[in-house]
């Protein structure tokens, strides 16, 4: 227990007030951009040590105010004072060879509580984390501050990429709704989802009565996926994709295979980055050509740093096998529940684009409650391959969403 309690303090140091702020339902959106200016902050060196300084004590203040775990924290807060806080930790930290940048950021701030920003030891071991650290990570910090409360039996709320899922989960639909596919939805599962209706591709919770829950899926007036027919107009964005080799994470969300992308896969449109976040398959494929769909679609969906989402549709034949889907097949779930990350398994999206990027273009919306208009869409008009038994083996039989009316749009095309 004690060593849960030091785990996260060490996040706390680093998330600063901030993570109090978002504790205290001030909502996920809170948190990155304290940790961002909290790091800022340290990266100034001399400055960042006082700054970081007054951080802390209002992580202290915030210390005192919580109540439930009242008696522990200040046990906490003694164990600074007199030194044992940092001794325990630094014994802890001592049969590790490599300490994560995050332990050493912790580390650092423990020293500083204790020891004062004038140790020498401290400047060297904030130094140190500045030189290991990689924020482009920090949705790792997240989790771990997340995980680390969860653990210690606080309610938290869990950004979905960082959802653990209990080793049992009592209710499997909770669970279910929580995977989002969408990262539209992601955003906030763990605090709407609980009681999120479900829905289906067939029957009474079929994409036609989408509507009577999700208004947007019924009313919405530029919905996808769109028969692609022309006329069309000419569109002039340049699409570069820019997608980076990283540990494998996919699930089945009992809608879809998804597989979950690491930071720092992109996609520029024109010159702006857009964020890889997540792919995901259909079966047959959503968009259709002249009234045909094809055998399937991967959609690649990208948000920027507005939250702008834009998805590239990549359009599969059957044909040749396709090397990339077989890596991803070995190790999807055929069944329903929690994303896997098997251990070594590196993948690369690339593997699933094909050579020339020539599209079409419209403004969509998500194709899966809640419908949430304004997605850019580009689909690639060359496709790639999957062989018969690779599409066979994809364990959703159909899973797309029939067209929907153009309404007042053009389609464009390069
Ligand atoms: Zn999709």
């Amino acid at each position: 227990m004690k060593r849960i309690i030091l785990e996260v303090l060490l996040v706390l140091g680093l998330a600063g007030a901030g993570y109090f702020g978002w504790t205290q339902r001030a909502g996920v959106e809170a948190l990155q951009p304290q940790v961002t200016e909290l790091t800022e902050k340290v990266d100034e060196s001399t400055k960042a040590l006082e700054a970081a300084e007054e951080e802390l004590a209002k992580v202290q203040e915030a210390l005192k105010a919580t109540q439930p775990a009242t008696a522990e924290l200040s046990a906490v807060k003694a164990g600074f004072e007199n030194g044992d806080v940092l001794k325990d930790l630094e014994g802890l930290y001592a049969k590790q060879k490599n300490l994560s940048a995050e332990r050493q950021l912790g580390l650092a701030l423990v020293r500083m509580l204790t020891k004062g920003s004038e140790d020498p030891a401290t400047v060297e071991a904030l130094q140190k984390t500045l030189d290991q650290v990689d924020w482009k990570n920090k949705q790792k910090v997240i989790c771990a501050a997340q995980n680390a409360l969860a653990a210690a039996g606080k309610e938290v709320k869990v950004l979905a990429e960082c959802y653990v899922p209990p080793p049992k989960p009592a209710d499997d639909k909770k669970a279910k709704d929580e995977k989002a596919e969408e990262p539209g939805k992601d955003e906030k599962a763990g605090d709407k989802h609980a009681h999120a209706p479900h829905w289906e591709y067939e029957g009474a919770l079929g994409p036609d009565n989408w509507g009577k829950e999700f208004p947007t899926c019924a009313k919405g007036q530029s919905q996808a996926p769109l028969n692609i027919k022309g006329p069309f107009a000419k569109a002039l964005y340049k699409l570069a994709p820019d997608y980076k080799p990283g540990p494998l994470t996919i699930l089945n969300n009992g809608h879809t295979i998804q597989v979950n992308v690491p930071a720092g896969s992109k996609l520029r449109v024109d010159s702006k980055p857009y964020d890889l976040v997540q792919f995901h398959f259909h079966r047959p494929s959503e968009e259709q050509l002249d009234g045909k769909p094809m055998d399937m679609v991967i959609h690649f969906v990208h948000k920027n740093e507005a939250g702008e989402l834009v998805v590239l549709g990549v359009l599969v034949k059957a044909g040749n096998e396709n090397p990339g889907i077989k890596a991803l097949w070995a190790h999807a779930p055929a069944k329903e529940g929690p994303a896997v990350s098997p251990a070594g398994v590196v993948f690369n999206p690339m593997n699933l684009l094909p050579r020339e990027m020539d599209y079409f273009t419209y403004e969509g919306s998500l194709t899966t409650p809640p419908c949430t208009e304004k997605v850019r869409f580009f689909i690639l008009k060359s496709p790639v391959n999957m062989s018969p038994g690779q599409i066979s083996d994809f364990p959703f039989k159909m899973n797309a969403r029939p067209v929907q009316p153009l309404n007042k749009r053009i389609i464009e095309t390069n």
